[in-house]
């Protein structure tokens, strides 16, 4: 099947929250915070972009208040704070890593979504949510997901991510989460 320009879904940028200035280009978007005081700018394609993740850890539980997180792993040096970086708050433990990192949430201080999650066992990549990313469209094309990890933690009313390598100990994605 070839692909032409009319097949590309368009952006959507639905009504989320206080913001309203999300944008998305044909290689490069915006993720915003639930109160918009934080807004960051990452590329939708490697080198910058490296990898697409759903984790069922129990973690990720706790840091989502959900029962999955969506993720994605951007290099530091293609990572753009539009604003906002002073109204993070940080919260890092190395209790439950197995590695024995330690892995520091990175949160808005207003409105508590959580922006990216830093691993001191790989500096320089910064994990970011899906959910935060602005135009609706990336969560269904460049953004989804490829892998799938932790399955033995996943509830099971949940019947897992099509299309995913599913890895039950986190070892696809090399950082534990
Ligand atoms: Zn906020
Ligand atoms: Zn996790």
């Amino acid at each position: 099947m070839t692909t032409s320009p009319a097949d590309k879904p368009k952006s959507y940028f639905p009504l989320a929250g206080g913001g309203n200035d999300g944008w998305s280009t044909e290689d490069e978007a915006t993720a915003t915070c639930f109160c918009s005081a934080v807004q960051l700018k990452f590329p939708t394609q490697g080198p910058g972009l490296v990898n697409k993740f759903v984790c069922n850890c129990s973690d990720c539980h706790k840091i989502t208040a959900s029962m999955f997180a969506s993720n994605f792993t951007i290099a530091d040096t293609h990572l753009t704070h539009v604003r906002g970086r002073e109204n993070l708050t940080a919260y890092g433990q190395s209790r439950t890593i197995a590695t024995g990192s330690t892995m520091t949430n990175y949160f808005c201080k207003t409105c508590g979504t959580l922006m990216y999650r830093v691993s001191s066992g790989s500096p320089g990549m910064s994990i970011l949510r899906i959910g935060t990313v602005d135009d609706f469209a990336l969560h269904e094309t460049k953004l989804k997901p490829s892998v799938e990890q932790f399955i033995k933690t996943r509830v099971g009313w949940l019947h897992g991510v099509e299309g995913t390598v599913a890895d039950n100990e986190g070892t696809v994605v090399s950082w534990k989460l």
